[in-house]
């Protein structure tokens, strides 16, 4: 099969919202007036991202959720993408299950493909998302301020239990793995709870390398410092309300490493004022989302983790550096 015939075949779909989508040289985007067009671009690299053994579909959601995650950490709404894809070849049950698991997110959050590039070469993966939102309304990494809360979505630290059963460091009983797995391999985007923090929350990111290592972008960018409550945010592990936790084995001190500064959550980490906390609840129910304060902004830089009773840990918890 050749490119332009798999390119036809299996991204190309009649567009809704956008001016013009695959087939030419450029797509085309409206933008509406007052609004602001939010970009962002992740490349996921096979042994580096993923592993080789995850189905196509699992991979295809993900390669879209870790974009769509960069628009919730924003604040925006998603509009498009463009799909930039380089495989060694066209297999045909590979690109049928990835297609149809990225364009079932995809049509999930209303977010249209309107092109790429197609190329032979190693397995590789890059999306660019165009999402939009009110000008000076977008949600930055710079607004904390001392005496904000902390707050985190959803779970932490699943998908690095799943990375580490696969690596063999630690095993896991069966229903937990397949819990976990299923959050390595298919995290899920809070888009709507980006949307309804707007106005709410003073600085937000998205947990892709840690949960502290994020954070330390948000409190860089607002030279600010933090105290984190770890047995709060250890608490967030999933693996770790099931039945079969007990029988499991895992540490304490595992479980602690693995919320902290286990990667590939795609949970928000936000701050807000502490009288926004009611906004801040409202905001996770509207968007069927949990949120949890786990701490609290301070003027002095650096992160103190701490645990429940206020009493310092040590501080083993570095997020994930490509190049560190
Ligand atoms: P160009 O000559 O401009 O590089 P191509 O021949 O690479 O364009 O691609 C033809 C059309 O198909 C373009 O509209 C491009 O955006 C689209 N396209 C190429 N690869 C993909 C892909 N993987 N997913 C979606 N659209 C794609
Ligand atoms: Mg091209």
């Amino acid at each position: 099969m050749g490119e332009f015939d798999l390119i036809a075949k299996y991204f190309t779909r009649p567009v809704k919202r956008a001016a013009l989508g695959v087939g030419d040289d450029c797509a085309l985007l409206a933008t509406a007036p007052g609004m602001q067009l939010a970009v962002s671009s992740d490349m996921l690299v096979e042994g580096r991202h993923f592993l080789s053994t995850v189905e196509p579909a699992r991979l295809g959601h993900k390669a879209l959720a870790v974009n769509l995650s960069d628009l919730a950490a924003c604040g925006a709404m998603p509009l498009a993408f463009t799909l930039a894809l380089s495989m060694p070849t066209a297999d045909e049950a590979w690109l049928a299950g990835f297609s149809r698991g990225l364009l079932a997110l995809a049509d999930e959050h209303g977010c249209e493909l309107i092109g790429g590039d197609t190329t032979r070469g190693p397995l590789n993966i890059c999306i660019t998302v165009f999402g939009e939102v009110p000008a000076g309304a977008a949600l930055l990494r710079s607004g904390a301020r001392a005496g904000d809360d902390i707050w985190v979505s959803g779970t932490l630290g699943d998908a690095r239990l799943a990375l580490e059963a696969f690596r063999g460091t630690l095993s896991l009983p069966a229903p937990m793995l397949k819990h976990a797995r299923l959050r390595m391999e298919q995290p899920t985007p809070r888009v709507a709870l980006g949307l309804a923090l707007r106005g709410v929350a003073t600085a937000a990111i998205d947990v892709s390398d840690g949960l502290l290592g994020d954070l330390v972008h948000i409190l860089l960018a607002s030279r600010v410092g933090a105290r984190i409550d770890a047995d709060a945010a250890t608490d967030l592990v999933a693996a770790r309300r099931m039945p079969s936790h007990a029988e499991s084995g895992l540490a304490l001190e595992t479980l602690r490493t693995c919320a902290l500064s286990g990667g590939d959550d795609y949970e928000l980490a936000f701050t807000a004022r502490p009288d926004a906390r009611d906004a801040v609840e409202q905001a996770g129910r509207a968007s069927h989302t949990a949120v949890t304060r786990i701490g609290t902004v301070e003027p002095t830089p650096g992160i103190r983790v701490v645990d429940a009773h206020g009493a310092p840990l040590a501080q083993r918890f570095a997020g994930f550096d490509h190049f560190g």
